[in-house]
């Protein structure tokens, strides 16, 4: 009978576990992706990229002898829906660690129980499981360096290669249309401009690791910290719909090191980061929509999101030039520096004193490297009551961020178009990328004064920090 395999953000052939087993199995596989609860529930950006994902990912399957089937509606009624008309004997996937996906996936296991068919979870999109990597005592991390040292040396195996064919089911069941589902419809402006930057699909994601390895790895540790410079491997895009497996790229990192590529040393630190993510992710939940220590719910943050400079925040117009930047970044390639983040998460939690959970919620939407425990455990770790988290008097100084990170301004300069006569194309695209009811136009002046100073709003954030009973 034939193995049903649900593909959710595990987008490729390659080192892909439950795919080769299904191919080794010998029986016919119907691939299928659902627009399921789960989906439904992504921002805006997020489902835009992984809607280009399924399209990419269907030709590849297309490539050896298959199909990508499409259903949209609740997991658990669509797959035994699914298993009665195909006969299937079993359904396989690759295992997911955030909450809202663990509890849809725990319905299905619940539905197909009293079908007497295979339900069966395969190793997922991280290194190491959440559950196999503990302390001394038994317990789970909360503390990356003692967590990368538990699993530096643990040895990660090989990646599988693609398989040749699939064998095909005597008759393929109905699949929905793609384009019907309009998958981030809401992007509208915006699809046209972040279309420019974006790498899809599996193939496109090997070559852009080859290169990284190539050209930058060696180099990774004294270039990553500058948003200007292109110093980075931009593979979050690829790895969050898991159109390249985390452990090809550990693989790659490895063999850099190897060939005395030095910087491939921070590299490798940097995906066990991922990983740790998805270690807290999975022992605390709450990460994702709470504050993980929990004496920061008596922190008086605010949580208005209309206030006027939440909104400059949001538009790129507080007036302090590294947090504009980053966030125009954002609207522009659907993506952010790791360092811009860091400031712009900083400036609005503690200058600006708003809940994380705002500056958390507006990524998720605008994101196209959305991934819910990178993204949660970044905004925790930037705002103060994250596991490991940057002490709270330490508030970045978005000036001196700058003057640091960006000293020849090539990034501000980016996209900033008000800055400059002759603005570059992308800090012009900003203004084709944001919603048209943004009251913003190529012409404006950039703000005299920023909406509230460097200064000024670590002193107000400090002293709330110490009203408070720790
Ligand atoms: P590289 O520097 O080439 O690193 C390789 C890979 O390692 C990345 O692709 C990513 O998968 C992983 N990685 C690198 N840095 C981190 C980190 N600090 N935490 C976890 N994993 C890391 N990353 C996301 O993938 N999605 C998010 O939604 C996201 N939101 C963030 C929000 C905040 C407030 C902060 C501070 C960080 C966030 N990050 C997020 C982490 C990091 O900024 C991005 O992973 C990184 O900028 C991606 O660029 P790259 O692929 O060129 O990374």
């Amino acid at each position: 009978s034939p193995i049903l395999l649900w593909f959710r953000r595990d987008l490729r052939l390659t080192d892909h576990r439950a795919l080769d087993a299904a191919a080794r199995s010998g029986r016919p596989v119907i691939p299928v992706f659902l627009f399921d609860e789960v989906v439904e529930g992504y921002g805006t950006a997020p489902q835009w990229r992984l809607g280009l994902g399924v399209e990419s990912f269907a030709k590849r399957l297309e490539g050896i002898g298959a199909r990508l089937i499409l259903r949209r509606g609740r997991a658990s009624e669509i797959l035994p829906a699914l298993v009665r008309e195909t006969g299937a004997g079993a359904v396989w996937w690759t295992r997911a660690y955030d909450p809202p996906s663990r509890a849809r996936d725990s319905a299905v296991g619940e539905a197909l129980e009293p079908m007497e068919v295979e339900a069966k979870a395969f190793r997922g999109h991280i290194l190491f499981e959440p559950w196999t990597v503990e302390t001394k005592t038994g317990g789970y991390y909360k503390v990356y360096t003692p967590y990368w040292r538990a699993v530096k040396d643990c040895g990660v195996d090989t990646p599988l290669t693609a398989p040749p064919e699939l064998k095909a089911p005597d008759t393929w069941p109905k699949s929905d249309r793609l384009e019907d589902w309009r998958l981030g419809a809401g992007m509208r402006r915006g699809a046209a401009v972040v279309a420019r930057h974006v790498t899809v699909g599996e193939e496109a994601a090997q070559t852009r690791l080859g290169t990284f390895i190539r050209d930058r790895v060696a180099d990774y540790a004294t270039r990553r910290d500058y948003p200007g410079v292109n110093g980075t491997s931009n593979l979050s895009e690829n790895l969050t719909y898991g159109e390249i497996s985390v452990r090809s790229c550990w693989h790659a990192g490895q063999r850099a090191l190897d060939e005395g590529k030095d910087g491939a040393h921070d590299w490798l630190k940097e995906l066990v980061w991922r990983d740790f993510a998805y270690h807290l992710l999975w022992h605390t939940p709450h990460l994702m929509t709470e504050n993980w220590r929990r004496d920061w719910d008596a922190f008086p943050w605010n949580e208005d999101e209309t206030l006027p400079e939440v909104v400059a925040w949001k538009r790129g117009r507080t007036g302090i030039r590294f947090v504009d930047a980053a966030m125009r970044e954002m609207y522009v390639t659907g993506t952010m520096h790791n360092r811009a983040r860091m400031v712009v998460a900083s400036y609005l939690s503690k200058n600006l004193m708003s809940h994380w959970k705002i500056g958390c919620r507006w990524f998720e939407e605008c994101l196209i490297d959305w991934d819910p425990a990178s993204n949660a455990m970044g905004w925790q770790w930037a705002s103060g009551p994250g596991p490991d988290a940057t002490p709270y008097f330490r508030v970045f100084n978005p000036v001196t961020q700058l003057d640091k990170f960006d000293r020849d301004r090539r990034y501000t300069h980016r996209f900033i178009a008000e800055l400059s006569g002759d603005p570059p194309d992308e800090a012009r695209a900003y203004f084709d990328a944001i919603p048209e009811s943004w009251p913003m136009a190529p012409g404006d002046d950039y703000p005299a004064e920023p909406i509230v100073g460097p200064k000024e709003g670590r002193q107000r954030a400090l002293d709330a920090y110490a009203a408070r009973d720790f």
